[in-house]
């Protein structure tokens, strides 16, 4: 047993026929973060206890004859916004770096009853605000095509832990394309679901009209398993929906398809090699008998300012609870505190790294008595006229193909100096989140051998089109 070769399926397979034990893979997964870790730093912690001890209890069902799920015994990575119980979760942040979750999160607790095993937590940009997971406060993640390179962001832990096989499959979280950027520049496959698809209850707040978490595995079957599992209403997330909301695929081949391109996401800024990848893809699909139809979506040359300001906006409020007396590491014991006012100051102060101050401060002067209007406001209906340009190329198409990433992978601390230059990387993923609609990242070849993702954006709650297309599209690139 090779863990390079293994997906969530082999893994079900060979635990049902006995040709491993789950305790045997949970080990050699343990064994391959000790070996291979050090060189990209996927991971922030491991929780090889809880890890052993639930591979245990899987081998307990097996030999009692028991039925098990297909996640059971699989080896999962969960990016450390998510909270489970008993481990530390810091969100990337120094002022939660004591933080131990109190409960889990409603996608973990799911997971655990379906007994998947938790190997440990992934790093990220600090509070997800980031594009490169340089924003982490302990640790950079390498991109491990090219360690010269970032594994993108803010799930950079999970997806670089993903391509590394340091685990079978990873949970991530995407609020402007923090799933599918680092899925695009690791090589796997990532899914940002519809907004209020999976319960946001457990995941730490960055922006909450637009957080979602999501899959990242080694293909479209394990990312659609893993999604299936933690989908669903619960009653802790008053945006989350029944099940019944989910329409199922009925598209048998992908000549019953229409794919729509949108120009305004192939034009200048977006690199040769990735615009080429995506446009031979759409090419081939063509060939296939899709029907390709040009889409207009008008105001997305808007979507990155949108974002910019409804972001922070929505941050400057979640993290106002990291004050030193409610949340954080307090810095109530320094000497230097005078006052009530001192302790908040100091605190956040010390606590919060360069990006979420700097976030803070947009979001905190967007909603100001004042800029309210002229920002916030405005910012909200910009994002009502880009959901209705989805909605209008949804009338005419089934899915929409996309580049994910105008660039290649970039290279550490190419961009950690300029926001901006960061902040463009987002350039093709936020609009899917400022619509609360789903949209996928899957590796479709690989330049310089640095990978390239397509993006497949569908309509709500269609999550299983999009599956079904993007498995079309596995075949037509392997
Ligand atoms: N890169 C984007 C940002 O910095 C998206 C992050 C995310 O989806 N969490 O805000």
């Amino acid at each position: 047993m090779k863990v390079e070769d293994l997906t969530i399926k082999n893994i079900h397979q060979g635990l049902l026929k006995k040709e491993f034990s789950a305790s045997e893979i949970t080990q050699a997964y343990l064994d391959r973060i000790k070996s291979q870790d050090e060189k990209i730093n996927a991971f922030l912690r491991i929780s090889e206890d809880l890890a052993l001890t639930q591979a245990e209890k899987v081998d307990q069902l097996i030999s009692e004859g028991k039925s098990i799920s297909v996640l059971a015994g699989v080896p999962m990575a969960i990016k450390d916004n998510i909270l489970v119980k008993d481990l530390k979760s810091t969100a990337g942040s120094k002022i939660l770096e004591n933080y131990i979750a109190p409960f889990d999160a409603t996608c973990i607790k799911k997971l655990k009853k379906a007994e998947t095993v938790f190997l440990g937590k992934t790093n990220l940009d600090e509070f997800g605000m980031g594009a490169s997971t340089e924003n982490s406060a302990f640790k950079k993640t390498f991109n491990p095509h090219d360690l010269s390179r970032v594994p993108g962001g803010s799930s950079g832990g999970s997806a670089a832990a993903v391509a590394n096989n340091e685990c079978c499959c990873a949970l991530g979280s995407d609020t402007g394309g923090s799933v599918r950027q680092p899925a695009s520049f690791c090589g796997v496959v990532g899914l940002r679901p519809t907004y209020g698809a999976v319960s946001r209850y457990g995941l730490i707040a960055f922006a909450s009209s637009l957080d979602q978490i999501g899959p990242i595995a080694k293909n479209i079957e394990d990312a659609k398993i893993i999604f299936d599992i933690i989908k669903g209403k619960d009653e802790k997330d008053s945006t989350s929906v029944e099940t019944q909301s989910f329409s199922h695929s009925v598209t048998q081949s992908l000549s019953d398809l229409v794919i729509g391109v949108p120009k305004e996401y192939f034009k200048e800024g977006i690199d040769k090699e990735v615009r080429e990848a995506i446009e031979k893809v759409i090419k081939k699909a063509e060939k296939q008998g899709a029907k390709i139809e040009e889409v207009p979506l008008a105001h997305t040359k808007y979507a990155l300012a949108c974002y910019y300001l409804i972001s922070p906006s929505e941050a400057s409020a979640n993290l106002a609870r990291y004050d030193g007396i409610r949340y954080g590491k307090s810095e109530i014991e320094n000497p230097e505190i005078q006052s009530l006012m001192d302790v908040y100051l100091k605190t956040r102060g010390e606590g919060f790294g360069v990006e979420v101050k700097r976030r803070i401060m947009l979001g905190t002067y967007a909603l100001s008595a004042g800029y309210y209007d002229a920002y916030y406001l405005k910012a909200q209906k910009v994002r009502t006229l880009i959901k209705q340009d989805f909605e209008e190329a949804f009338k005419k198409v089934d899915v929409i193909f996309t580049p994910v990433s105008p660039t290649l992978p970039f290279k550490i601390g190419e961009r950690k100096k300029d926001p901006l230059q960061m902040y463009l990387s987002d350039v093709l993923t936020v609009s899917a989140g400022l619509a609360g609609i789903p949209a996928l990242s899957l590796p479709v070849e690989k330049v310089k051998g640095l990978p390239i993702g397509l993006q497949i954006i569908g309509k709500p709650f269609q999550e299983s089109e999009i599956f079904k297309v993007g498995q079309f599209v596995e075949k037509l690139v392997h």
